[in-house]
């Protein structure tokens, strides 16, 4: 890829993990874009949860100048490395074949999964006696969507149960609440493989994200490389500094390449657009190790 000159001027920004509508962003893909033009993206992945329905009206949408690269986070359940039951993790998939049938078929089983378990959420937390209907809920799903806990968080909002999706999250919907019910998730070798039959490539998200519960010794991401994991997020706003060093240490020592992103969700979080970059050179090395669907020029 031709060296980028950023569109604002300064510093390309490459943001190569964000939320649209299609899953638990607030944003419309098309609005989406529109907002990462207005934040001085150069380069956006959009990758909402275990879906691509919102890429073709984020294509459609992408002004001059822009590029694109198509991707998603997809659910998954690891072994930690300690002897524990597994936890969840999400994997960042990137240019892959979204017509691949595997991806359609894992995809479509994840986003059921979704709705089973939130409407569960929902049910036991009306059963306590809280001002909340599945209805209220999917109210705010439109269809062809991927469901999740934000859903409930802002209809928690709409209920005035709590103030903030933040606050839903604190007190509610958190990993450890009473109220929490796992969902079953695709073991993260078989979506790194699924992701790479597509002609994908896969990056470990937000590996060390401890806010948000458990997380995996750092061998685990080690033991992915055989695998085929091709990178880590390393630049993400649940990482620590200490966090962001270890990981990239572990990038350079195992070869992975090492990415920066914000993992924006418009108004469900506070991150904005372009908090965190990924350098050129990174973006350069994942997208030469693809062979799915092309990065998208405006
Ligand atoms: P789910 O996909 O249903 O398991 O819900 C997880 C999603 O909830 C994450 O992808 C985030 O978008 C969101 N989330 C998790 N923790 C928080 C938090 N503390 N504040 C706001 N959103 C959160
Ligand atoms: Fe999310
Ligand atoms: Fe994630
Ligand atoms: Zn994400």
């Amino acid at each position: 890829m031709a060296a980028l000159t950023g569109v604002s001027g300064h510093r390309p920004c490459i943001d190569l993990h964000t939320h649209s509508a299609a899953s638990d962003g607030t944003d419309p893909p098309a609005g989406l874009v529109a907002a990462a033009r207005a934040a001085g993206v150069d380069v956006l992945a959009i990758t909402d949860h275990d879906t691509t329905a919102g890429w073709d009206a984020a294509a459609a949408a992408l002004p001059a100048g822009m590029l694109l690269v198509r991707g998603a986070e997809f659910s998954c359940i690891s072994p930690t490395g300690r002897a524990e039951r597994p936890v969840s993790v999400h994997m960042l998939g990137y240019l892959f074949d979204p017509a691949h049938h595997a991806i359609v078929a894992e995809q479509s089983r994840l986003r059921e999964e979704r709705v089973r378990r939130l409407v569960r959420i929902t049910e036991k937390m009306a059963a306590d006696g809280y001002p909340i209907a599945v209805e209220d809920v999917f109210a705010l799903v439109p269809p062809g969507t991927s469901a999740g806990r934000p859903h409930l968080a802002r209809a928690l909002v709409a209920a005035g149960v709590v103030g903030s999706v933040s606050e839903a999250f604190v007190t509610l919907l958190h990993n450890r609440s009473p109220y929490y019910v796992p969902k079953a998730d695709t073991p993260v070798t078989t979506a790194i493989e699924m992701i790479n039959a597509a002609g994908g490539v896969a990056v470990f998200a937000h590996p060390l994200a401890r806010r948000r519960g458990r997380v995996v010794e750092p061998s685990v991401i080690v033991d992915l490389v055989p695998a085929g994991l091709v990178g880590v997020e390393v630049d993400h706003p649940d990482h620590t500094p200490e966090d962001r060093i270890l990981l990239r240490r572990l990038a350079t020592e195992h070869g992975l390449v090492a990415t920066g992103s914000s993992d924006y969700h418009g108004t469900n979080k506070t991150t904005a657009l372009c908090a965190e970059s990924t350098p050129q050179t990174a973006l350069d090395e994942l997208v030469g190790r693809t062979s799915g669907v092309p990065v998208l020029a405006g």
